[in-house]
C-alpha cells in the first residue's frame, strides 16, 4: 500500500498530465480507492469519504471518480442493470463477482496473453479494442448448501 503522499504525488502527477487540478475531494477519493479491494460503488466511496470530508456531495463524488478514471487512476466496471464499480488497480487483472451479493473480487490468476491473441484474431472484422472476462459464483458468505446447488 501507499503512503498517503506518495498516492498524493501519484494524484497530482496524473492530474496535471490530464489538465486536471488536484482538490480535497479528489485526493480524498483516490486515498480511498487506493487502499481498498472491495470495488465500491460511488455511494460507498460516498459513504467512506464523507466521514473525513462531511461536506462532500455524491454529486462530488461521482465526478471526481469518473475524473481518476479519465486519467488512467481507477477503472469503472459497468454492469447492466446496476451502478458502476470502481476499481484503484488499473493493472491487468481479473474478476470474480458474486450473483447474490454482487461483491467483486480480484483473481490473483491471469490468462496467457497467448490464448487472447489467439480469440482476437477469430474476431474478423471486429476491431478489438480491449476485453473483460469475470468469473460468476458465490462468494464465501453466499455460497449455498451442496443440496441447493444440485437442484437450482
Ligand atoms: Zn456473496
Ligand atoms: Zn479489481
Amino acid at each position: 500500500m501507499l503512503s498517503k503522499s506518495a498516492t498524493d504525488v501519484r494524484l497530482r502527477k496524473a492530474l496535471g498530465a490530464n489538465g486536471q487540478r488536484f482538490t480535497e475531494q479528489r485526493g480524498a477519493v483516490f486515498r480511498y480507492l487506493a487502499q481498498t479491494d472491495v470495488h465500491p460503488t460511488a455511494e460507498e466511496v460516498f459513504l467512506a469519504v464523507r466521514q473525513r470530508l462531511p461536506a462532500i456531495s455524491l454529486g462530488t463524488v461521482y465526478k471526481s471518480l469518473e475524473t481518476l478514471v479519465g486519467c488512467g487512476l481507477a477503472v469503472k466496471l459497468t454492469y447492466g442493470d446496476h451502478s458502476a464499480r470502481y476499481d484503484g488497480r488499473t493493472d491487468p487483472h481479473h474478476h470474480a463477482r458474486c450473483v447474490s451479493c454482487e461483491k467483486v473480487l480480484d483473481l490473483p490468476g491471469e490468462l496467457l496473453t497467448g490464448e487472447i491473441d489467439s480469440l482476437r484474431e477469430t474476431a474478423g472484422t471486429f476491431t478489438v479494442t480491449g476485453y473483460r472476462l469475470e468469473l460468476s459464483g458465490y462468494c464465501p458468505e453466499c455460497v449455498p448448501t451442496k443440496d441447493l446447488l444440485v437442484t437450482a
